[in-house]
């Protein structure tokens, strides 16, 4: 049985694209034009990923993910169009997965499907213990960090703020994301500890701190830490 991924797109077009892409990578897609036949379509198939346009001619597309996230955590990627960062920022940290910016390339869409698919599997089995990507090797039970041969001094936050990065590596993260998940709800509006954070982290991590190799910047939405 292939796995199912459930298509919410109402362009033709793309929805033939998409269709056509994802049938030809071993999935099965079922095509939903409206947002309310979507959630639907995720109840009756169990799909292992939703694919939603943010555009829909019923519901807006930030409603049906809220809908969705009120039962289920399968891995959503939502269609979003150029110049609408703050939509992708709201999809996020209403629990889509990741986004991608039309027009997009296969390539780009396969990425970020395994992405999410990863983290889903990722999420069924224990945590690891050691985390590698690149030069950077980070130990979570002894909360030591090597570059190479080299130990990197983090203080405490810089610790958590690297570790929930990298975890999630190949993903975006929002200010809000990792706000909550660092520092706590009650931190949620305090954006610029995450700047000052990432810069400190950067300054650490990254071979040139001016251009990033492992955290990498999303112009208006947040952050994305290289895949391993
Ligand atoms: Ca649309």
């Amino acid at each position: 049985m292939p796995d199912t991924i459930v298509l919410v797109e109402d362009e033709p077009r793309m929805a033939r694209f998409l269709d056509a892409l994802l049938s030809g990578h071993e999935f099965a897609v079922v095509h939903a034009r409206t947002g309310g036949q979507g959630v639907v379509d995720v109840a009756q198939h169990n799909p292992v990923l939703v694919l939603l346009d943010l555009g829909l001619p019923d519901v807006d597309g930030l409603e049906v993910i809220t809908r969705l996230r009120s039962w289920t955590d399968v891995p959503i990627v939502v269609l979003s169009a150029r110049g609408a960062e703050q939509d992708k920022v709201r999809a996020l940290d209403l629990g889509a997965d990741d986004y991608l910016t039309k027009p997009f390339g296969a390539e780009e869409l396969l990425a970020r499907v395994r992405v999410a698919l990863r983290h889903r599997a990722r999420r069924q089995h224990e945590p690891e213990s050691v985390i590698e990507v690149g030069d950077l090797r980070i130990d979570l039970p002894a909360h030591r960090v090597w570059r190479g041969e080299a130990p990197v001094v983090l203080t405490p936050t810089e610790f958590r703020l690297l570790v929930m990065l990298a975890r999630n590596a190949g993903r975006v993260l929002t200010p809000s994301q990792i706000l909550q998940e660092v520092w706590g709800q009650a931190f949620v509006r305090h954006t610029h500890y995450v700047r000052v954070h990432v810069s400190q982290l950067r300054r650490k991590i990254e071979p040139d701190p001016s251009r990033p190799t492992y955290i990498l910047t999303e112009t208006g939405v947040g952050y994305r830490f290289r895949e391993p």
